[in-house]
């Protein structure tokens, strides 16, 4: 008789025999048969349930054991709460950086957050209650122990909320020493850049002063007392150009003709740019409108990007200063046919200090684009070595404060 099971699907057969001799089946053994052939047929059916139950769970356990290896082999701390804060899962790690016994896990939060100072869980319970609004929030907590713990919180899917934490003290204390050896290596460089500026004018005023008192006439004097003089103003320059570098820029914004300022620089600089051997024409645009801006820093600002188009050309040159109204700026333009600057020099530019010059203090471009940021504007450089450099100022139009 064959076990046909409820979803009529054959699983087995039974086989009944009876003595030699004895009399033939009859309807009612058959029918008792079939009945019996049905219990069992039910009975593999439900064996062969249980079965694949067993392998089910038996993977499933084996899965959660890996699952939990894993979890727990990672230096972050994972926690998994359901909706009403109970932990559902926390990694070894998440019980060592909480500071907790490792065989008896706590089963709430309250209770696995007890080591942490009150500031430092209630960062972190802020953190919870944003993730379960949907938002995923990061913080930094410091705790009392001088541990730095970064948690991070988010909505998991099945539980309430994933919790992730971090120990990145190691990373805030090698950012910090990172922080104090950059500032010590920049007063450093200060220091030694000032000290190298003075000495050469020094030298000179010196050197000039000795000359002057071993003259015998008043104007073989005088003339080094020129030479005395022109360097005293020389670091007086510098003394400028260091102190607006260490004070930041406070403006003094008024209404301002941008073709003003350059017109009246560029009658400023007319000796020292004759002298150099620079030949400078200037192209005013159509309609640049009037700005607000600070007059003086700006035109120091330009001054710097003259001076430093007219040394990029040895022996003298062509230097094109254009402006141009653009629907939201004004530009500035400064162009020179010099030396160029190469690639690995265009990223360092703009850093105090950064100077290819003898006598440079590299602070120019720091101060140009500090002056022209302050005004909400942008400094843009392009060049080719051997070819010439242009840089261009970029100051957003603004009407009446
Ligand atoms: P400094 O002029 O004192 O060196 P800057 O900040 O003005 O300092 O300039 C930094 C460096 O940028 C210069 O030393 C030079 O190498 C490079 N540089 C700036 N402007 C130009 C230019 N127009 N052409 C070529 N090089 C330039
Ligand atoms: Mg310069």
């Amino acid at each position: 008789v064959p076990l046909i099971t409820l979803q009529a699907e054959s699983v087995g057969i039974l086989n009944i025999c009876r003595s030699t001799g004895a009399q033939g089946y009859d309807e009612n053994d058959l029918e008792g048969a079939e009945a019996i052939a049905r219990h069992l047929a039910l009975a593999v059916d439900n064996a062969s349930l249980v079965a694949r139950h067993k392998a089910d769970a038996d993977r499933y356990a084996a899965l959660a054991e890996q699952n939990r290896r894993v979890l727990d082999s990672l230096p972050s701390g994972v926690i998994a709460l359901d909706r009403a804060r109970r932990v559902v899962q926390a990694n070894a790690s998440a019980l060592r950086l909480l500071q907790q016994p490792l065989n008896h896990p706590a089963t709430d939060w309250e209770t696995l957050a007890r080591n942490l100072s009150p500031e430092g869980k209630a960062a972190i319970d802020r953190c919870l209650a944003a993730a379960a609004s949907g938002n995923e929030l990061r913080v930094t907590i410091e705790e009392p122990d001088s541990r730095h713990l970064q948690v991070r919180a988010s909505q998991g899917a099945a539980f309430g909320i994933t919790l992730i934490i971090d120990d990145i003290t190691h990373d805030v204390e090698i950012e910090r020493e990172l922080q104090r050896t950059r500032t010590l290596a920049e007063v450093g460089q200060m220091t030694s850049a000032i000290a190298h500026e003075i000495r050469n004018p020094l030298t000179s005023i010196s050197g000039a002063a000795q000359m002057a008192l071993d003259e015998q006439t008043l104007d073989g004097a005088k003339g080094w007392a020129k030479v005395v003089q022109q360097e005293a103003l020389h670091l007086n320059d510098l003394c400028d150009e260091f102190l607006d570098f260490a004070k930041g820029v406070a403006l003094n914004p008024g209404e301002t003709s941008i073709d003003a300022v350059v017109s009246e620089l560029l009658m400023q600089m007319d000796s020292q740019l004759i002298e150099s051997g620079t030949r400078v024409s200037f192209e005013p645009g159509d309609q640049v409108p009037i700005i607000l801006a600070d007059k003086a820093k700006l035109s120091q600002a330009i001054r710097n990007l003259i001076l430093n188009g007219a040394e990029a050309m040895v022996g003298g040159g062509e230097l094109r200063i254009s402006t141009e109204a653009q629907q939201n700026c004004v530009l500035i333009r400064v162009e020179d046919h010099g030396i160029g600057i190469p690639e690995e020099n265009l990223a360092r530019l703009f850093t105090p200090f950064f100077t290819t010059k003898s006598r440079g203090t590299g602070l120019g471009l720091c101060n140009v684009r500090r002056v022209i940021e302050a005004h909400g504007g942008s400094v843009e450089v392009t060049s080719r070595v051997g070819v010439g450099t242009e840089f261009t100022l970029c100051l957003p139009l603004r009407t009446r404060p």
